[in-house]
Formats: structure tokens, C-alpha cells, sequence
């Protein structure tokens, strides 16, 4: 038996494909000879995911795909952002914590911060003639 306690981030891996196939259709339906520049990415605080190992990924599963490959991967960090149950208050909530500032109550809404979303994805042509 080999003893390995290496940690394997299943979450991350299995979004970053997502992200891929994607954006390789969006790039895809957009027309032929297109090349992604970067791409941006918003991605909520609840969802755990970290921005790195989305880049590392991303990386590794478009080596061998021209049109993706290289793209700049730009992530935004969407906060925690609860309603107020008791009094309508909106206020951000760092991790943990979800009593509302005003009133105290705990029984916040969450409106944002779970999100993972593709927000655009920059492209740029690329010559088809050697196609
Ligand atoms: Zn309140």
C-alpha cells in the first residue's frame, strides 16, 4: 500500500471544466477563427471556489485547445449579501455571520454571494485562411 494524503480539489477541477466547455461553445457559436483574449468570471464567496485553482485548471484543460489556450482569466469576488428579514436592511456579511447591523435579527436572506457566472468573454480574430 502507498500512503498519500495529497488532497484532490474535485469541486474546482469539475467547475473549471464547466467554465471550458462553456465558453468553447459560446466561442463556437460566435463564429469561426476566433481566439479568447480573457475572460470574466464572478464568482460569489459562498461558493467555496478558489479563484487559483480555477486559473491552474483552466490552464490544463485548454492546452491542447488554440482558441482557448493563454486566455486571460479574470475573476471577481461577488461578497455575501443579506436581507433583512425583520427590518429590509441589505448589508454584506463576512463569512459566518448574518445578524442584521440594524436590528440584530438573524434571520437574514441571502441575495448574493452563492453565483458562479460567466460574465464575458473578450475574443479576438485569428487568420482562417490557414485552415
Ligand atoms: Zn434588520
Amino acid at each position: 500500500m502507498i500512503s498519500c494524503g495529497k488532497k484532490i480539489s474535485m469541486h474546482e477541477l469539475s467547475v473549471t471544466q464547466e467554465i471550458v466547455k462553456t465558453v468553447e461553445q459560446a466561442v463556437d457559436n460566435a463564429g469561426r477563427g476566433l481566439r479568447v483574449k480573457s475572460i470574466r468570471i464572478i464568482l460569489g464567496r459562498l461558493t467555496g471556489v478558489i479563484p487559483e485553482y480555477i486559473r491552474f485548471y483552466y490552464e490544463m484543460l485548454t492546452e491542447d485547445k488554440p482558441g482557448l489556450a493563454g486566455a486571460e482569466v479574470n475573476i471577481e469576488i461577488q461578497p455575501i449579501v443579506m436581507r433583512c428579514g425583520a427590518c429590509g436592511n441589505e448589508y454584506e456579511s463576512p463569512d459566518g455571520v448574518n445578524e442584521c447591523p440594524e436590528c440584530g435579527d438573524a434571520k437574514g436572506n441571502l441575495i448574493s454571494g452563492r453565483e458562479l457566472l460567466i460574465d464575458s468573454i473578450e475574443v479576438e480574430e485569428i487568420g482562417v485562411s490557414e485552415q
